[in-house]
């Protein structure tokens, strides 16, 4: 048996705070690509039709990791439903290279299965993905579902009214799979540019009493929707959580007033460092750090001295709002290691208040966190006791 498959990825990331999901990289590819290699790996897979955003269409096309099944990349719609219509449409147009049942006969594209699947959804196995194809072949249509682990309620109003027997319940993946002809039939009766929405195939076709038949789906076929996904993920398809390393580097000169703030503590009896923020320099290093790890930036990009970051602003907050950012792509710091060089004032007895802090602040045990100090050995403006600068190093990991 052959099948042809529509990969909807048109959907904008809205739960993925601006980052598109499906570009989102695990390992060496994006996710996207490891969504596709699964399909284009089930040998029952012929044709693969990409459906995505209008604006992605060239760079996707251009893309050195799209699986030569992929035949067409063309745009998809508003809803999901949408999309797999422009995806069917597409298959439609083009006979394929061998039709069972005949070349080019009419039975023989009714029979052919058209599986679709959720871009987002990079750990299928090319196993699942072979079974819901023979499965559709054999009972018209099959979709993959998982046991419910949670007991669910049916609420009212913001109260429980009911519990539901979960033994009943599945919760549905995809690939979902229907043989071409009663997916046409069922687009018959409900256009896909018509006012329901159908949040997957089998709604559709359980709408035309078309009997889908349910098979055993993987747990570790997640959907990937919010950040925390994207590490989950990770974990299925690599066996690990991959970290990701950043530094910080900053000085800034000693300024007129007191007290210091360093390494997120006030140290009373020393100068203030100059600068639009208090002047933190260890914090504005970390901070530095914990951004490039993330792939964001850094700290000027971020927070640019102007009236979008208040004067004087505690660069305390700098530091958790860059946890805030790493946080919305997924990831969460695991380990700092931080240098201050400072000449004056003598910061020895200072470390262990500064670790703690620190750690406070970015969410981890104080032994993930490591502070040192040097006197710059009389060189350069901090040896001169001129200024201090830092240097920090952050490890962070998917968070999931
Ligand atoms: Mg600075």
């Amino acid at each position: 048996m052959r099948a042809d498959a529509v990969v909807v990825a048109a959907g904008v990331s809205r739960r993925m705070a601006g980052v598109d999901k499906l570009m989102a990289p695990i390992g060496d590819r994006p996710l996207l690509a490891w969504t596709l290699e699964a399909l284009a790996a089930a040998p029952e897979v012929e044709r693969i039709v990409l459906v995505v955003a209008s604006d992605a269409i060239g760079a996707i096309r251009a893309a050195p990791w799209l699986p030569a099944k992929v035949d067409a990349v063309v745009a998809g719609g508003e809803r999901r439903q949408d999309s797999v219509a422009a995806g069917l449409a597409w298959l439609d147009a083009s006979a394929p290279a061998s039709i069972d049942g005949g070349a080019g006969s009419r039975a023989g594209r009714d029979e052919r299965v058209v599986l679709v699947h959720d871009g987002g959804r990079p750990a299928v196995t090319p196993a699942l993905v072979s079974a819901i194809a023979r499965a559709a072949a054999e009972h018209g249509a099959a979709i993959p579902v998982v046991p419910i682990v949670e007991t669910v309620k049916r609420l009212e109003g913001g109260w429980i009214a009911a519990t539901l027997d979960r033994s009943e319940l599945r919760a549905a993946q995809t690939p979902q799979g229907v043989r071409a002809g009663l997916l046409r039939e069922a687009l018959a009766r409900h256009p896909a540019d018509g006012p329901e929405a159908w949040t997957d195939e089998a709604a559709l076709l359980e709408a035309c009493r078309i009997p889908v038949h349910a098979v055993e789906g993987e747990p570790t076929n997640l959907k990937v929707t919010t950040p925390d996904d994207l590490g989950r993920a990770e974990l299925a398809l690599l066996g690990r959580r991959p970290t990701r390393i950043g530094y910080g580097d900053d000085s800034h000169p000693f300024g007129p007033g007191g007290p210091l703030a360093l390494g997120g503590i006030s140290i009373a009896g020393a100068p203030r460092l100059h600068g639009h923020s208090d002047g933190d320099v260890a914090l504005h290093a970390v901070a530095d750090a914990l951004l490039g790890a993330g792939g964001l930036g850094d700290l000027g990009r971020a927070f640019p001295a102007g009236p979008a970051t208040p004067r004087g602003i505690a660069s305390r907050e700098l530091v958790a709002d860059s946890v805030r950012r790493l946080a919305a792509v997924g990831l969460r710091p695991v380990q700092l290691d931080l240098t201050i060089v400072a000449a004056r004032p003598r910061l020895g007895d200072s470390l262990d208040a500064m670790r703690t802090a620190i750690a406070e602040l970015v969410g981890l045990p104080t032994d993930r966190i490591n502070v040192k100090a040097s006197t710059g050995n009389l060189a350069g403006a901090e040896g001169a006791g001129r200024g201090i600068s830092a240097r920090a190093v952050a490890l962070v990991e998917p968070i999931g």
